[in-house]
Formats: C-alpha cells, sequence, structure tokens
C-alpha cells in the first residue's frame, strides 16, 4: 500500500508524530483522495455525540411553544438528528430549559436531570430559564435553573425565537466537537470526580432549601465602588445576580 503513496503522502507520513492525538490534515487529504478514510476515536466519538442530541420532552411556559415550533417543518430540527423528543429522562441527552422555572416546579427539573444518563447537557433557554426573566421580582419563581444544575448554553430572549435555539444547538455541537477526550479540560462526564447528580431542592419554612447548589452557581461579588456606586461582578464575570 505504502509503494502507491504519492510524494506528498509520503512525506505527511514520514513526519507524523508518534502518539499524535490527532491525524495530519495534509496526510489525511491525500490520503482520501487515494479511497482511504481516516479518523481518531476521539473524532469519532465525538462527532457520535454532536450528531445525535435527543432532547427529553418537556416544557414549562410560552418558550416551549417557541420549541415546539423549531421541530415543525419550517425550521426542521430533525436536520440535527435532534428531532427524537424523548418521554424518558433515561433515553436523553439534553434538557431544553424551555420556560418559566417556578419554585413549585425545580425540584422536578432536578429530579429529572439527575435520572439523564452521562453525557447530558443543557439550554437555558428564554430569559425566565435563565434569571427569573420577567418574573424575577416574584417570590414564586427561581432566578434561574443554572443554581442547581450546569448549563452548556444560554439563550437570551422573551420569547427567544426558532432560530435562537437553532443557533443554540449548533452552538452546542461545535462545544462538543472541541472537547478532548483526556487530559486537564476533558469533559464533565469523562471526570470521575465531577458529579453527575445535584441536590434536589425542597420546600423549607420560607423558601427552597438549599437556596442554591453551590457546586454550580455562586452569588455574584458586590463592591462598592468609589461615589456610592455600586458596581457588580458575577462569579462568572457576567454580573448576573
Ligand atoms: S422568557 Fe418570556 S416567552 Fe419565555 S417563558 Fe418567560 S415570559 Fe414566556
Amino acid at each position: 500500500m505504502r509503494d502507491k503513496l504519492t510524494p506528498k503522502a509520503e512525506t505527511a507520513l514520514t513526519n507524523l508524530e508518534p502518539r499524535t492525538s490527532r491525524v495530519d490534515e495534509t496526510l489525511k487529504n491525500e490520503l482520501s483522495k487515494q479511497g482511504i478514510f481516516t479518523t481518531t476515536l476521539q473524532e469519532l466519538y465525538n462527532w457520535g455525540r454532536t450528531s445525535s442530541l435527543w432532547p427529553l420532552n418537556f416544557g414549562l411556559a410560552c418558550c416551549a411553544i417557541e420549541m415546539i415550533a423549531t421541530t415543525m417543518a419550517r425550521y426542521d430540527l430533525a436536520r440535527f438528528g435532534a428531532e427524537v423528543f424523548r418521554p424518558s429522562p433515561r433515553q436523553a441527552d439534553l434538557m431544553i430549559v424551555a420556560g418559566t422555572v417556578t419554585k413549585k416546579m425545580a425540584p422536578q427539573v432536578v429530579r429529572l436531570y439527575n435520572q439523564m444518563p452521562e453525557p447530558k447537557y443543557v439550554i437555558s433557554m428564554g430569559a425566565c430559564a435563565i434569571s427569573g426573566g420577567p418574573f424575577k421580582q416574584g417570590y414564586n419563581v427561581l432566578k434561574g435553573i443554572d443554581r442547581y444544575i450546569p448549563v452548556d448554553v444560554y439563550i437570551p430572549g422573551c420569547p427567544p425565537r426558532p432560530e435562537a435555539l437553532i443557533d443554540a444547538f449548533m452552538s452546542l455541537q461545535k462545544k462538543i466537537d472541541a472537547q478532548q477526550l483526556t487530559g486537564e479540560n476533558r469533559p464533565r462526564h469523562l471526570n470521575a470526580g465531577e458529579p453527575s447528580e445535584f441536590v434536589v431542592p425542597s420546600f423549607g419554612a420560607h423558601d427552597l432549601e438549599p437556596a442554591r447548589n453551590p457546586a454550580v452557581w455562586n452569588a455574584p461579588l458586590v463592591q462598592i465602588a468609589p461615589l456610592g456606586q455600586i458596581s457588580q461582578t458575577g462569579n462568572d464575570g457576567t454580573g448576573k445576580n
């Protein structure tokens, strides 16, 4: 086989680093011209995950109508291999938190997340799911689902249009595609030290207890600036409270 390689492919093959995690692109291109398809386990694994994002079938409020519209003929979410909304968390990869998360519903959302197998992802869709939205000051609304579970992609808007949800899908696919399976930056589900289930809040005397999951969310730092101005810096740099 090697006798039939072009000089360019021969050079690329010679220069290939032993134990490299990625196939040299030049070599890959030259080999593909000769009908040889090469890939790595990491690319194959990431391709499988990006191409089969099956969402959990549930919605919480008006944003869910936009999510439903995304699956219909006009926007056709099936193009992303994601049309198979699953009725069971055991068969789902992706939780789309679409709508207002009331404090009555929050424990159920966290419980459903815990019941999903790894690898699993979360899209927080709309102002309500991100921060409480127009109901932020309400006594009965959670100020963001990221207080209890880790969120991969946030979609702003009230409501976000189907195009925004499709954009979030593509952002999540890019994120998965860039993940390394080994090393410091490997994804959460490949790190044995990272939890895959989080505390389910319950009702205490006055509010949900605990009020947040410190493993995924902490209150932003508040700094008193000169001249009496208050500036806020979020723990993730967003300034969100
Ligand atoms: S963000 Fe707006 S559209 Fe979405 S659930 Fe909240 S109020 Fe409804």
